[in-house]
């Protein structure tokens, strides 16, 4: 029997905003336990929580951006469940009212394009946090609530995606759409990020949907892609030996790479779902959606055709470069100040995000800004130095923050044009190495990549590889 899969995703987005959705709380990550606490968000008896507009504002934003409908009336709901970090007994979220719905995202796979549909985008809390002690010796968990009432957007798709790796993809275009927007930092390892999946299998040609199961704990998009896969041959084993999917909560053991039962999955309806009597209707008037319209910065899609067509780049540049927006701006502000576009995006695409990766740090962060490249560019260019002495004055800018022609004076990297100069090198290299001379006159093409070689030594990478190709080709011929 040949199966398929049908795969649903939830992302939660933990929104940037200064405070927290029904509090003056900060929303900053990393302050001491519960620093970041007030009666609202520690749920104390008696108090009323009042709603951010902001979160309001950014979730129009995300909605619009993800095609979504933005409703004219919503209203909060309170989802009731116990759990230690929660402590009103009750999550206020939104549950048959989503301020967005019936949206949908483009994704790109091996070439093809397809549509995932969104179902909803919808505001809630995000609940606090357990820490478990790793201490045998103190075996307690305590709980932080400094994340407690932190402003969530949970956007959920339909069944639309039919592999892990379409799910890879989805995600990625959801983060690069979320990032763009800059609603928030997206930091998997800080949870401002996070997705569970439902997955369930059919046979090929089959319109009904399996039984499914609810993945979670998965923190990084491989990690999904991963889990997911371990799924399909989980559940497709079970099928196939005529045993049944349990509809059930799932974890992913990053250590051991499999999904593990955590608890059968509850409905809707164990929540007790019922409107939030402490907060009034949200009306969000046509005026307030279509000035949000207005405002939307450029989207990714519109960001590559855009530079596509501006400054007539490949498809494999416009793809690394606007993956991260920092990226693409970094890339605009250089070529205000280096007119050669391609240049600036080999070099990007290259040495500049290598050791923005092996750093670990955002281009922003690398010390050498936009226009410092452009000199550094410009300095190639003009023929001061080579294009791989500039790898080395790149390094050095990182190291030190230094401009181009600084590092390149203060090493006496300059490069070596002078003819008369590289003639005496070039005559003392073809009298040291009687062999190879004798080869390349013989036909051997290869022996003149040797003498070169050996001509770079001789000048510590500072002859002017042209003049000495040239040259050298004329002494020998
Ligand atoms: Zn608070």
């Amino acid at each position: 029997m040949n199966y398929e899969p049908v795969i649903g995703l939830e992302v939660h987005v933990q929104l940037s905003t200064k405070t927290k959705i029904f509090c003056g709380c900060s929303t900053n990550f990393g302050a001491s336990p519960n620093t970041q606490t007030c009666p609202v968000c520690l749920g104390l008896p008696g108090v009323l929580p009042v709603l951010n507009k902001d979160v309001v504002q950014r979730a129009i934003e995300t909605a619009l951006a993800t095609n979504c409908n933005v409703v004219e009336r919503c209203i909060f709901h309170r989802k009731n469940y116990f759990y230690p970090d929660l402590p009103k007994g009750y999550q206020i979220s939104q549950y048959d009212m989503p301020l967005g719905e019936n949206g949908w995202i483009q994704i790109k796979l091996d070439g093809k394009v397809k549509k995932i549909r969104i179902t909803r985008v919808h505001m809630e809390e995000d609940a606090g946090k357990l820490i478990h002690s790793e201490n045998s010796e103190d075996l307690r968990s305590r709980v932080d609530l400094n994340r407690a009432g932190v402003p969530l957007l949970e956007i959920v798709s339909e069944p639309d995606i039919s592999s892990p790796e379409e799910a890879y993809q989805y995600l990625v275009s959801l983060k690069q759409i979320l990032e763009y927007l800059e609603i928030s930092d997206c930091n998997m390892e800080e949870g401002s990020l996070r997705c569970d999946a439902n997955i369930s299998i059919r046979s090929v040609g089959e319109s009904g949907l399996g039984t499914k199961a609810e993945l979670k704990n998965m923190n990084s998009f491989k990690g999904v892609q991963k889990a997911l896969e371990y799924e399909i041959i989980r559940q497709e084993k079970l099928l196939g030996k005529g045993e049944k999917v349990v509809q059930e909560t799932r974890l992913w053991n990053t250590d051991l790479n499999r999904t593990e039962s955590m608890r059968s999955k509850e409905e809707a309806h164990d929540y007790r779902y019922f409107p939030e009597p402490d907060l009034v209707n949200i009306i969000v008037d046509k005026e307030w959606v279509s000035k949000t319209r207005r405002s939307l910065p450029e989207l990714p899609q519109a960001r590559r055709d855009r530079l596509k067509n501006e400054y007539g780049l490949s498809d494999y540049d416009v793809e690394v470069l606007t993956m991260d927006k920092r990226v693409a701006d970094y890339f605009e502000e250089c070529s205000k100040y280096f007119p050669n576009c391609k240049m600036i995006a080999n070099w990007i695409t290259g040495d500049v995000l290598a050791v923005s990766k092996d750093r670990k740090i955002s281009i922003n962060d690398l010390n050498v800004s936009p226009k410092q490249l452009g000199e550094l560019l410009g300095l190639i260019e003009n023929g001061t130095i080579s294009g791989k002495i500039a790898k080395d004055v790149f390094q050095d800018m990182v190291c030190t923050g230094k401009d181009a022609k600084q590092v390149v004076s203060e090493k006496g990297l300059v490069q070596l044009s002078d003819e008369r100069e590289l003639v005496s090198i070039i005559d003392k290299i073809i009298k040291q190495n009687p062999k190879p001379v004798n080869d390349f006159r013989s036909g051997k093409q290869n022996a003149l990549g040797f003498l070169v070689g050996q001509i770079m030594k001789e000048t510590k990478g500072k002859a002017n590889p042209q003049v000495v190709n040239r040259i050298l080709k004329s002494k020998l011929s």
